[in-house]
């Protein structure tokens, strides 16, 4: 495997499996040089959203890149006060005109919004069959999200992206996800830095003479899991995709797998306030 390997989807679309997450980059100068150095340095995968307020900059970047359009792999999402079916369709729009793209590669519905999650991915299936997106998926649902859009569905979703990281693994999200052909992204996949420190992961990194941040992405990877952490540091952006040339053994992966405690940076999609 290498920065360019991918995971085949349900649809058989191939999506790659380490990318750049760029929430937080609200800086225009400092999005632009972190999303260049990343594909400059073989990053093909892209993650915004539209509330991170920086569709424009990541489509400006992409038009100006050193590879073209379709080689990249471009991910949006659809905000919260956007959802159900007529709005999501509407703030499809309004991304694709910031990005300033034909296509987005995937769609998701950002955070399962009570009522409205169902109907906004109707919408997502649309946008899917009027070939507006590569790939439909979803965001922050848990199984009980996933099994109301399974109901309802005519096309599953293709990738779930929710929080997962060695004190929160997802273990049983992620067989359910498997069993129903919907690959996993890891949000926060570093824990947002939390979990740098933990002592374990520090031996580890310390023994495969590596980083700790590469330990945690290597990890991932080998659960088969895909991955979009965030950095604007050029030799961070670099590190994070340094992790493809050691592999770490079945004993290690459990050791890191039971460092799991259910311990979430992020919210929970359970009790989520939707209403800002
Ligand atoms: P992350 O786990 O990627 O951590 C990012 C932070 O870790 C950075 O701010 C940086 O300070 C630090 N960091 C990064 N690389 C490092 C390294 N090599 N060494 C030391 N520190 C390092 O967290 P994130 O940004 O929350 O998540 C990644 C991406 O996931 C986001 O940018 C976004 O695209 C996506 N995301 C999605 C949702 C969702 O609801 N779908 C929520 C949060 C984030």
């Amino acid at each position: 495997m290498n920065l360019q390997s991918t995971k085949k989807l349900a649809n058989g679309i191939l999506m790659p499996r380490l990318g750049l997450g760029v929430y937080k980059m609200t800086d225009r100068d400092e999005t632009l040089q972190a999303i260049t150095t990343a594909i400059d340095l073989g990053y093909r995968a892209i993650d915004t959203a539209a509330l991170y307020y920086n569709e424009e900059e990541v489509g400006e970047a992409i038009r100006n890149a050193s590879v073209k359009r379709e080689e990249l792999f471009v991910t949006t999402k659809v905000w919260n006060s956007d959802q159900g079916y007529d709005n999501t369709l509407r703030a499809f729009e309004t991304s694709l005109k910031k990005l300033d793209m034909d296509y987005v590669d995937l769609y998701l519905t950002h955070w399962p919004v009570e009522g409205k999650f169902v109907d906004t991915y109707r919408a997502i299936e649309r946008l899917y069959e009027e070939k507006l997106i590569r790939v439909p998926g979803v965001s922050n649902h848990h199984e009980h999200h996933l099994q109301q859009v399974l109901a309802s569905c005519n096309v599953a979703p293709m990738v779930n992206q929710v929080e997962l990281q060695p004190y929160l693994n997802q273990a049983e999200l992620r067989a359910f996800c498997q069993e129903h052909q919907i690959a996993v992204t890891a949000w926060s996949p570093l824990g947002r830095g939390h979990v740098l420190n933990d002592e374990t992961i520090t031996r580890i990194a310390a023994d495969y003479g590596v980083t700790p941040a590469q330990v945690i992405l290597r990890w991932h990877i080998q659960n088969d899991v895909l991955v979009i952490p965030k950095s604007v540091t050029p030799s961070r952006i670099k590190e994070n995709s340094e992790v493809f040339h050691f592999e770490l053994t079945e004993a290690t992966m459990q050791e890191i797998n039971a460092l799991n405690r259910n311990e979430r940076f992020g919210q929970s999609p359970d009790s989520f306030k939707f209403d800002f």
